[in-house]
């Protein structure tokens, strides 16, 4: 078998409108856009990469802004919430800052031990920020939060199923014990620093997610190398049918739609996204693969402006 996953490596949604995304990102939740580049499989949409300084697996919150996009529906068969991990002592300072940029946010609330308090994007999706007292220092980017507030990466995701099984069968392959459970949510834990909680939310009776802005496209977890065909093949062995696996030029990824329906991804921690870009200069230009660099005027052309 291969190793067991450390953590998620990156989430990536589909929005509506790239400023406002964009906006929303870095000035209100204050992460650094590492990586502005396109839709690899629609080039006609921007790909916008938030993370840390460095956009470090495990910080990596991606978007496909599709300016047209049709909200969707947040339910079952899909990511249902995406939580970030604060320090200690930080939930008033986020609360204020929330409220200070009319965010749909909600009360604090205990989950698990865990302060967590939720709010939602300019789309409509579901976060979290959850504040804990191991949150790591983390590389966080110059920006508008504090360094001792900003978000360090991902907590975890929340995926809604109508039955846990068998995707709770796969986590633990993964690496993703269940630690715990309270009523009908799941926690399942690996023992990376960053994105190692996933929690399953079983309700047979809740709406089916539907695609749209809004809603998170898939979840990638963080392989090595040398472990991602091994992971491919158990995958294939579980009767699931993965992608081959791809040249995302920043990471190499494999897909697979799980029995649940949530797309996973399954995503190199290299070379990472300064492969191509200075790290004092990610994300200021349109970045291509070398691929697509040929066709740079055409793409650009049929993008919308972005500050
Ligand atoms: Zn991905």
């Amino acid at each position: 078998m291969p190793d067991d996953i450390p953590g998620i490596h990156h989430v990536t949604a589909i929005g509506s409108d790239p400023s406002r995304n964009l906006s929303f990102y870095t000035r209100t939740l204050g992460l650094r856009l590492v990586k502005r580049s396109v839709n690899q499989d629609d080039v006609s949409v921007y790909h916008l990469f938030y993370g840390d300084r460095g956009g470090s697996p495990g910080t990596s919150m991606t978007f496909f802004p599709y300016p047209s996009a049709r909200p969707g529906q947040v339910g079952t068969g899909q990511v249902s919430a995406v939580a970030f991990l604060i320090p200690e002592g930080s939930v008033d300072y986020w609360v204020d800052r929330l409220a200070d940029a009319d965010v749909d946010a909600a009360d604090p609330f205990e989950r698990f031990g865990d302060t967590v308090l939720p709010f939602r994007d300019p789309d409509g999706l579901p976060l979290e920020l959850v504040a804990r007292a191991d949150a790591p220092d983390g590389d966080p980017p110059d920006g508008p939060v504090p360094e001792r507030r900003a978000i360090r990466g991902f907590f975890g995701v929340t995926l809604s199923l109508t039955s846990a099984e068998p995707t709770a069968n796969l986590l633990e392959t993964m690496g993703f014990g269940e630690t715990d459970r309270e009523r009908d949510r799941h926690r399942h834990e690996s023992d990376g620093d960053l994105g190692y909680v996933v929690d399953i939310l079983e309700d047979p009776q809740a709406p089916r997610g539907r695609p749209g802005a809004g809603t998170v496209h898939h979840v990638a977890f963080q392989v090595t190398e040398s472990d991602q065909a091994e992971w491919r093949d158990a995958l294939i062995e579980r009767g699931i049918r993965p992608t081959e696996i791809i040249d995302r030029k920043w990471f190499k990824s494999v897909y697979a739609r799980t029995d649940g329906g949530v797309l996973f991804e399954f995503a190199t921690k290299s070379p990472g996204y300064t492969v191509d870009e200075d790290i004092d200069e990610l994300g200021e230009r349109l970045v291509l693969p070398e691929w697509l660099e040929g066709r740079r005027d055409e793409i650009e052309a049929g993008l919308p402006d972005l500050p």
